[in-house]
C-alpha cells in the first residue's frame, strides 16, 4: 500500500527514486570523470558511493589525525549546506570536497558529495611531506594523489549542479508519482466508502436526502425516488423541492416553513405532512430533519397506507353512523363523495343510483359536478354505449375513459362533458352483496388521465362503501316499511292505520271537517280457504287490496285490521259519499274474477259497515266500533251489502 503523502509528511529519497538505478548512474559518472561521489540521506545513511578507492579512503581515513581532518572538513561543508548552493571545502589533507543538498519542495532528502578533487595540479611537496609525516607509503600515496582528478571550481560546481539537478528531478517526479498513486488510492477508498454509504442509504426503507448550507440538494436515496418519483436532477435546490412537494402555497408557508425554521433551532419531533409526488399522487409522511456537519439531513417515513386505512376506517364508521341515525341517503352519499375527493384532491366524484327496474340512472350525489351536467344526465337509460356510468351499470363492470373527447362510448355526451370541463371519467359499478347493480361510482378529472393502480383501488373502495351505504339504507327502509305495513297486501297494518286515523280525526275535529269510515269483511272467507286452499285465500286478500287502492283516493287511508277485515278512512267525506264509495267498491269486488295459479278463477264478495264523524268526543275506536256494528248488520241482512250505522 502506498504511503500517505501530504504536504506535512516527511518522505525519504529512497521512497521517491529507484536507488539502484541512481547508484549505477553515479557509478558511471565516477568512471567517466574519475570523480568519486556519494549520496547520504538526511538520517546519515549512506545510499550509494562510487570511486572512493583513493587517497582518502586508503590513507587519510586510515590515520587518526588525517581522519580527524576529514571529519572537520565534512563538518565545515555540512555547515555550509543550503538549497541551490554548492558547498565546497578544502580539507586539511589537501583535497577538495563538494557537497550539495538534494531538496524537493523545500525538504532536504539527501546530500550528494563529490570528492576528492583538486582545482590545480597537486603541490607534490605538500603531499610528500604529508606521506612522510603520517608514514604513508610515499610512492603509492603519491600515485593516488596523481590520480586525483584536477578540475577547476566552476567546472566542479557545474557537474555538481547537474548531478543534484538530476537527483532532484528524479525525486520530484518520484514524489509526483507517489502523490498520484496515493491520490488514486484515496479516491478509490473514498469511492468505495461512498458507494458503501450509498448502498446502505439505498437499502434504507426510509427516504433520505440532504442539502448543503446554500440550499443545494446534494443527495437523495433510491427510496426517495421510489416514494416520490423525483430524481436528483428534478430537485436542484430546496426551494424547487418545496414548491413541487407542497404546491399549496398556504400549506407551504403556514405549516412547512415554520416547522423547518423551528427544526433549525431545536431538536423537534417529526412533522406529519402530505407530499405531492411527481405523478401528482399524494403521500402521507412523517418528516424528520437534523443538521449533520454542514448538511441538513431530512428523512421521510411513509405512513400513507396506515394513515389511509385509519382515515377509511373513520369514514366507514361515520357512514354507518349516518345510516344508523337514519340520515338521508343523499347526505350519506355526499359524505362518501367528499371522503374520496379529500383523498384525491384532483378528483370530482359522482354517485348514480340505478332505479328499481334496473333501467335508468339517477343522481345520488355529485356535489362537485356542475348542476347543468347532473341535470342533463338525470334519468339516463343504461346501455352498452352510454358513457362510462351508463355502460358500467349495464355491464356490471368498471369502464375507463382516459379521454372523454376521443372515447367512443362518450360520443353522444362528449359535448356535455366538455361544457362541464370534464376530460377523464372512470366509473365503477356499485354492486350489492347479492350481486345486483345498485348504481355507479364515477371519478372525473379535468385533464385526460389514465388511472394508476391506487386509483383503481380507490374507486373500488368508493364503490364498496357506497354499496354498504345504499344496502344498509335500503334495508332500514325496508325495516320501517315492515313496521308499518302489512306484509301480504302492502296496506297499512292495524297499528299504522290507527296512528294515521288518529291524526286524520284530530285534523277533522280541529277544522270541523267531515270524515267517514268504512269497514269491510270478506263473506264466507273460511270457505275460500277450505275450498281452494290458504294460498288462494291470500291471492283474494291481495286482489282486494289492489282493487281498494285502484278505486280510492290517495288521501284515503286503507288498513288491514284483521285477517279478512279492512278499514278505510275517507277524509272530508260525508256519509252519503261514503255510502256511494262503499257501494262502488262492493260492486267492484263482487264483479272481479280472481285467477288462481291452477287455472281456476273464483269470485268473492264482502259486506260493508259505514259510519261518519258526528260528535266532538268521537275516537277512532268508537267510530270503528260503530262501523263494526253496521257491518254485523250487513252480514245479518244476507252479506254482500253496505249498511250504515244507525243508533
Ligand atoms: P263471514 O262471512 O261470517 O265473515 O264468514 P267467514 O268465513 O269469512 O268468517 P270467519 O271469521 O269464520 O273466517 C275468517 C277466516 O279468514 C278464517 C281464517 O282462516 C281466514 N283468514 C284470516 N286471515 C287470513 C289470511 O291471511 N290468509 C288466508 N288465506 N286466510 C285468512
Ligand atoms: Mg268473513
Ligand atoms: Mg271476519
Amino acid at each position: 500500500m502506498a504511503r500517505n503523502v501530504t504536504d506535512k509528511t516527511q518522505y525519504r529519497f529512497a521512497d521517491l527514486v529507484d536507488l539502484s538505478a541512481f547508484a549505477s548512474m553515479l557509478e558511471s559518472f565516477a568512471k567517466a570523470t574519475g570523480i568519486s561521489n556519494g549520496l547520504v540521506d538526511v538520517n546519515g545513511e549512506l545510499l550509494s558511493q562510487a570511486g572512493w578507492e583513493n587517497a582518502c579512503t586508503r590513507y587519510h581515513r586510515a590515520h587518526p589525525e588525517t581522519a580527524q581532518r576529514c571529519r572537520e572538513s565534512n563538518l565545515a561543508i555540512m555547515h555550509d549546506l543550503r538549497d541551490g548552493h554548492v558547498a565546497n571545502s578544502l580539507c586539511h589533507n589537501g583535497l577538495m570536497d563538494y557537497a550539495t543538498p538534494v531538496v524537493v519542495e523545500g525538504q532536504q532528502l539527501a546530500t550528494l558529495f563529490l570528492g576528492q578533487v583538486l582545482h590545480t595540479a597537486p603541490d607534490l611537496e605538500f603531499f610528500r611531506n604529508q606521506a612522510e609525516k603520517f608514514g604513508f607509503d610515499e610512492i603509492e600515496y603519491m600515485k593516488s594523489i596523481e590520480s586525483v582528478p584536477i578540475i577547476d571550481k566552476s567546472h566542479a560546481e557545474a557537474l555538481m549542479t547537474v548531478m543534484v539537478g538530476m537527483a532532484q528531478t528524479l525525486a520530484a517526479s518520484g514524489l509526483a508519482r507517489l502523490r498520484q498513486a496515493t491520490l488514486e488510492h484515496e479516491i478509490s477508498v473514498n469511492t468505495e466508502k461512498r458507494i458503501q454509504l450509498e448502498d446502505i442509504l439505498n437499502f434504507s426503507p426510509i427516504a433520505i436526502g440532504w442539502s448543503d448550507d446554500d440550499g443545494r440538494i446534494e443527495y437523495i436515496n433510491l427510496q426517495f425516488t421510489q416514494l416520490f418519483g423525483y430524481e436528483l436532477s428534478d430537485l436542484p435546490n430546496l426551494e424547487t423541492w418545496y414548491r413541487l412537494a407542497y404546491p399549496d402555497e398556504n400549506y407551504r408557508e403556514s405549516v412547512i416553513r415554520p416547522w423547518l425554521r423551528d427544526v433549525a433551532r431545536s431538536h423537534q419531533s417529526g412533522l406529519e405532512a402530505d407530499i405531492v409526488c411527481k405523478d401528482g399522487s399524494v403521500r402521507r409522511v412523517i418528516i424528520r430533519a437534523s443538521r449533520v456537519a454542514q448538511r441538513r439531513l431530512v428523512n421521510f417515513t411513509d405512513i400513507t397506507e396506515h394513515w389511509k386505512s385509519e382515515q377509511r376506517e373513520q369514514a366507514h364508521d361515520a357512514m354507518l353512523g349516518m345510516v344508523a341515525r337514519g340520515a338521508k341517503l343523499n347526505d350519506i352519499l355526499i359524505a362518501i363523495v367528499q371522503e374520496i375527493e379529500r383523498e384525491d384532491k384532483t378528483a370530482l366524484c359522482s354517485i348514480m343510483l340505478l332505479d328499481f327496474e334496473g333501467k335508468c340512472l339517477h343522481t345520488g350525489a355529485a356535489p362537485s359536478l356542475p348542476e347543468s351536467y347532473n341535470n342533463a344526465l338525470e334519468g339516463v337509460e343504461i346501455g352498452p354505449n352510454v358513457g362510462c356510468c351508463g355502460t358500467a351499470a349495464y355491464l356490471g363492470q368498471r369502464v375507463i375513459a382516459e379521454d372523454i373527447q376521443t372515447n367512443e362510448l362518450w360520443k353522444p355526451y362528449a359535448h356535455l362533458a366538455q361544457k362541464a370541463g370534464l376530460r377523464a371519467c372512470w366509473s365503477e359499478p356499485i354492486i350489492s352483496s347479492r350481486d345486483k347493480v345498485l348504481g355507479t361510482f364515477a371519478i372525473y378529472h379535468t385533464e385526460p388521465k389514465i388511472p394508476k393502480p391506487w386509483d383503481i383501488e380507490r374507486i373500488g373502495y368508493a364503490a364498496n362503501l357506497s354499496a354498504i351505504a345504499i344496502e344498509n339504507r335500503y334495508a332500514l327502509e325496508e325495516l320501517e316499511r315492515r313496521a308499518y305495513t302489512d306484509y301480504l297486501t302492502g296496506l297499512a297494518n292495524r297499528r299504522y292505520f290507527f296512528e294515521k286515523a288518529e291524526n286524520e280525526l284530530a285534523r277533522a275535529l280541529r277544522y270541523s271537517k267531515k270524515l267517514s269510515i268504512l269497514m269491510l269483511d270478506i263473506d264466507h272467507f273460511k270457505q275460500v280457504n277450505d275450498n281452494y286452499g290458504h294460498e288462494a285465500g291470500d291471492v283474494v286478500l291481495k286482489k282486494l287490496a289492489e282493487i281498494c287502492l285502484a278505486s280510492l283516493r290517495a288521501i284515503d287511508i286503507i288498513g288491514r285490521i284483521g285477517g279478512e277485515e279492512f278499514a278505510i278512512l275517507l277524509p272530508e267525506t260525508s256519509i252519503e259519499t261514503a255510502m256511494e264509495t262503499a257501494e262502488r267498491l262492493r260492486i267492484a269486488l263482487s264483479s272481479t274474477a280472481v285467477q288462481l295459479d291452477n287455472g281456476l278463477s273464483l269470485h268473492f264478495t264482502a259486506s260493508f259497515g259505514v259510519v261518519t264523524l258526528e260528535e266532538k268526543n268521537d275516537t277512532v275506536d268508537m267510530l270503528l266500533n260503530r262501523a263494526d256494528q253496521a257491518l254485523y248488520k250487513a252480514k245479518g241482512d244476507g252479506r254482500n251489502r253496505v249498511c250504515k250505522y244507525q243508533q
